[in-house]
């Protein structure tokens, strides 16, 4: 994977975390008025309370989501990423355009599905 495509899926998986945050915060918002201290806390100290309380709010799904963006961020700076975490293999553009966060390939993913 060249400079550019990683840069197109660094932008996208970053969108994407935004995205995430942003409407998650103004659903947590709306009940706490702590919108500030979340979008300042997301910066450097995210031990604080606000932001400790903010991920206790989220849904597993968006955790689980947040959490793999985070970690297709961190691949992103390594020559691992864009290949299977399991097998190994390439995961292929047309799956990553879609989910630039997985870590796993089609065949993987759908073992994993079935329940294996
Ligand atoms: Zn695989």
């Amino acid at each position: 994977m060249n400079k550019r495509e990683k840069d197109r899926y660094r932008k996208k998986l970053t969108d994407k975390k935004k995205e995430i945050i942003d409407h998650i915060s103004e659903c947590f918002s709306e009940s706490r008025e702590i919108e500030t201290g979340i979008a300042q806390d997301f910066g450097d100290k995210a031990e604080s309370s606000y932001t400790k309380e903010f991920l206790l709010s989220l849904s597993d799904a968006e955790r689980e989501r947040l959490r793999k963006i985070d970690q297709a961020l961190k691949r992103l700076e390594t020559p691992e990423y864009g290949l299977c975490e399991k097998c190994g293999e390439s995961i292929g553009k047309k799956r990553f355009d879609v989910i630039p966060w997985t870590p796993h390939c089609i065949v993987c993913q759908e073992k994993e599905e079935q329940g294996s």
